[in-house]
């Protein structure tokens, strides 16, 4: 038998590296422009004619190559970015595999102007299908132009593998779109059959995102800013009453270089949890920066994978930096969380081993009856001061408010410190009984009360809503129930099919300090409530928690004991048309202010709203 076995072509291995590396238009603008950024560039020129099957041109103004570096640049595991398999392990360039250009090369025909800046001649050279036809110097502008025309002409399976040029344009904006936006620094422009479609200067990269995404989104921006010793987060995440139900607009970058991370998108879904419309996807732009050794990009040819060392700590500081930007912006940043400083994430020492749950202290001393006063529904709202921390910070923030009202008074409006002095002196009465904070109930549903940058709207159903399930996951958390006996218990009737469902929800309520017991033939009886429903009519809570749970879109499984306690949240709130007292509208916004998420209901519509003092300001010009 004679041997059967032979080395490849240099152009057929090619071709099949090609195969992973160059799957349409898109990965050959991704890799030049890639290559450009490497190359230092601060202008980069994409210019495509047929969604980039005809011709794709990318040019910049970076470093250039010599007549002989452009030449190997077109050989396989040719690069200039490594050397050493240590140097695996400190990348710094988003290229490194010296693959792309060799594999473009192999399925296209190619055209290379060069020039490196302390040069006068150039290089020019021609290759089709990995053979080179011509090479020669050339006069070129400083930088490098690749033109890569009639792609795949050589792979009519690939060829015939794309689709409408529609869909393969908008493959290449999305490329486009990911390294614009891990480049704000550096100016792009893409058009496409002469056409533009973008044309992007040297921006900041909220700026950036406003041309790519459109005004709109900028305004809905909320910066993040966190700084530890194993990771960098900054960047923007959107509010959650902007968050659309399709993806698009999340992303995450690693040093630069955009990635596509599955288990770090849940830890920024778990931040926004409770506070998103259901089903709803919050847009982020969240740029990390790590030590490259500490991260391995060498997983796929796109390197759009990346394993990270210690991906479960950088969970934890993702969701626990998204949660405090989405709390000091959700309680008006301005105002109080600013000065709270920035959030301390403690890291594990290297080599600690298991990471263990922090052990819950319990006191002995505590009588949950004593505390009963904290969770009552509104007509118990008097008298209470919650003392937390956050409630002390929204106290302050009246205190202040007058005198810093005085100091920021712009100087166009003269007589805006006047008017100040000149309060309605029913409104100094309201800030002489509660720290000289000034509030008042608008048409039975709305709490109106000024802050330091507006007129601060609170919905008082939702607010209560809010109070209540944190309330209720207090007690879901700490095990501590509260139940009230009652001394004339209720016994009611239900229909089959609603008694199937409160029997399904029963040992859910009982931690919530409800005791009810099934007598058979869709009979109950309820004999204790939970402690702070002291007022609310249990029946009637029953009813409206059986019709929330019937409408809710959320599988009651999952989760049950949350989304009890929010129908049940929902059911025992504070309606609208009740008219409040003063203390406890005062009580209400203390008891909202020391709730973790205070902007939104747990079913996650908004609960509050600032009117900035501009749009009074323009109301009246
Ligand atoms: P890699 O980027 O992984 O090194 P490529 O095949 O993409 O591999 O490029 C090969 C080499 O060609 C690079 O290492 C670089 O030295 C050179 N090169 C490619 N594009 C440019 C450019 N636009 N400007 C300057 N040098 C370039
Ligand atoms: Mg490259």
């Amino acid at each position: 038998m004679p041997d059967i076995i032979q080395l490849l072509p240099d152009s057929v291995a090619n071709q099949i590296a090609a195969g992973e590396v160059i799957q349409r238009p898109a990965s050959v603008v991704k890799e030049l422009v890639e290559n450009a950024i490497d190359a230092g560039a601060s202008q980069i020129k994409i210019n495509l004619k047929d969604a980039g099957r005809t011709l794709i041109q990318v040019s910049d103004n970076g470093c250039g190559m010599s007549d002989t570096d452009a030449r190997m640049a077109f050989e396989r595991h040719a690069t200039s970015k490594i050397k050493s398999a240590n140097d695996l392990f400190e990348i710094r360039t988003m290229g490194f595999r010296g693959e792309a250009l060799a594999s473009i090369a192999a399925i296209a025909d190619v055209e290379l102007h060069t020039c490196q800046h302390d040069q006068e001649i150039g290089t020019f050279i021609h290759i089709n299908g990995s053979k080179v036809i011509k090479q020669e110097a050339t006069s070129c502008a400083c930088g490098t132009n690749f033109m890569v025309k009639n792609l795949f002409f050589n792979v009519p399976a690939r060829r015939k593998f794309l689709k409408a040029n529609s869909t393969e344009l908008k493959h290449v904006i999305t490329e486009v779109q990911r390294i614009a936006l891990a480049n704000s620094d550096i100016s792009f422009s893409l058009i496409h059959n002469q056409q533009t479609i973008y044309e992007l200067g040297q921006d900041n990269i909220r700026k950036r995102i406003g041309i790519l995404f459109g005004k709109n989104s900028t305004q809905n921006l909320i910066p993040v800013n966190t700084e530890t010793s194993l990771v960098n987060i900054t960047g923007y995440i959107g509010q959650p009453k902007h968050a659309r139900k399709t993806f698009g607009e999340q992303f995450f970058f690693v040093n630069k270089r955009y990635m596509r991370h599955s288990f770090f998108h849940k830890a920024v879904m778990q931040a926004y949890e409770k506070i998103l419309p259901p089903d709803s996807i919050p847009s982020y732009f969240l740029f990390f920066e790590v030590k490259p050794e500490s991260i391995d990009i060498n997983i796929h040819p796109t390197k759009t994978e990346i394993k990270f060392e210690s991906e479960s700590a950088i969970w934890q500081m993702i969701r626990a930096s998204v949660r405090e930007s989405l709390g000091r912006h959700n309680v008006v940043p301005s105002i109080d969380f600013d000065q709270a400083g920035s959030i301390e994430i403690p890291l594990p020492p290297k080599n600690a081993g298991e990471i263990r749950p922090p052990e819950i202290e319990i006191d002995p001393t505590y009588n949950p009856f004593e505390e009963e006063k904290k969770f009552t529904s509104i007509p118990d709202f008097a008298n209470t001061p919650p003392d937390n921390k956050k409630a002390q910070y929204w106290e302050k923030l009246y205190r202040d408010f007058a005198q810093e009202e005085e100091e920021e008074a712009p100087e166009e409006f003269p007589n805006e410190k006047h008017i100040n002095q000149k309060q309605n002196p029913l409104e100094i009465k309201h800030e002489e009984q509660h720290n000289s904070r000034t509030c008042f109930q608008f048409k039975n549903k709305y709490i109106l009360t000024p802050v330091k940058s507006g007129l601060m709207v609170i919905d008082q159903k939702r607010a209560h809503e809010r109070i209540l399930f944190e309330n209720f996951m207090a007690v879901i958390e700490t095990n501590e129930t509260v139940s009230q006996q009652q001394l004339f218990p209720h016994t009611f009737d239900l229909n089959p099919a609603d008694a199937e469902l409160l029997r399904s929800v029963l040992d859910d309520l009982k931690v919530l300090g409800f005791d009810i017991r099934d007598f058979g033939n869709n009979s109950f009886i309820i004999n204790g409530t939970p402690g702070m429903l002291d007022n609310a009519s249990p029946l009637e809570v029953i009813e409206s928690l059986l019709e929330d749970i019937k409408s809710s879109a959320t599988d009651l499984k999952e989760k049950a004991r949350e989304n009890v306690a929010a129908s049940l949240a929902r059911a025992s709130a504070i309606s609208y048309g009740y008219a409040m007292k003063l203390e406890e509208i005062n009580q209400l916004i203390d008891q909202l202010f020391a709730c973790s998420t205070p902007n939104f209901s747990p079913s996650g519509k908004q609960v509050l709203t600032i009117m900035p003092i501009e749009h009074f300001e323009k109301l009246l010009k």
